[in-house]
């Protein structure tokens, strides 16, 4: 729906890519996505939901269009953030490459694509799907909780670097204190979750009995 650009739209010059489950969406996302768009110059933050991640069993994750609908909610005051349907929308396992891809053919070859998402994955890299078309399509910006132990990360970063000309950079993110998981032990446990993602989500997740029962 969204990709159906206008043309002041297709003149994104920085399009960054907030990558993720969104299990759910929390303020520690949100300044994440605001601190690289600031820090990179980016003129537009399009979150992509995952759709059937291939790293993760099917009953593990919330349902695709809660995950998207808390997203859309939580981002719409932002002006320069938007929500992409494209990975859940797409049947079966999906895989970061191909949305690349298809966001490169929505907005064109002179869009420069940066791929924001937990340090971690830097480490795993290797294993997803095209990982040198992957790395040499975009840049990423690996971001971390306070207190990750950044050495082997930063290590990591330049042994890719060297070895496929990677550009990959780090970032610390305090308010990414907050995560998911904990938000959906919380609600299991009957305990608060107010002002760690926006009230629009909290009462969503009421609303439809999110997490009353996790798995993990
Ligand atoms: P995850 O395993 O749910 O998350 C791993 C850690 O990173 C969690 O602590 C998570 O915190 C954090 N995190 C994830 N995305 C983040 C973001 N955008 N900003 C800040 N923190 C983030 O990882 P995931 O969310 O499923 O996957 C992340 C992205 O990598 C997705 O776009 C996924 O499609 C992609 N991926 C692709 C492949 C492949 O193509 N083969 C394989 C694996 C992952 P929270 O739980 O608080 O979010």
């Amino acid at each position: 729906m969204r990709d159906l650009l206008t043309a002041t739209e297709k003149k994104v010059e920085r399009l960054a890519i907030m990558g993720g489950t969104f299990d759910p969406i929390h303020y520690g996302h949100l300044v994440t996505a605001e601190a690289v768009r600031y820090q990179f110059q980016i003129n537009k933050v399009l979150f992509v939901p995952t759709g059937h991640p291939p790293h993760k069993p099917f009953f593990d994750v919330s349902h695709t269009e809660h995950r998207y609908l808390m997203t859309v909610l939580a981002t719409v005051t932002n002006p320069y953030f938007d929500v992409s349907r494209v990975e859940i929308d797409r049947k079966g396992i999906t895989y970061t490459i191909d949305t690349i891809q298809h966001l490169k053919q929505v907005y064109g070859e002179e869009t420069e694509l940066y791929f924001i998402t937990g340090a971690d994955a830097i480490h795993q890299i290797l294993s997803w799907k095209d990982p040198e078309e992957l790395l040499r399509l975009c840049t990423f910006v690996a971001v971390t909780r306070p207190g990750y132990h950044k050495n082997s990360l930063l290590k990591r970063i330049e042994e890719l670097r060297e070895q496929y000309g990677s550009k990959i950079h780090f970032l610390e993110v305090p308010s990414l204190a907050i995560s998911s998981s904990d938000i959906r032990k919380r609600v299991e446990a009957s305990r608060p979750i107010k002002y760690l993602l926006p009230e629009t989500v909290e009462n969503y997740i009421l609303k439809f009995g999110l997490y009353q029962q996790t798995q993990d």
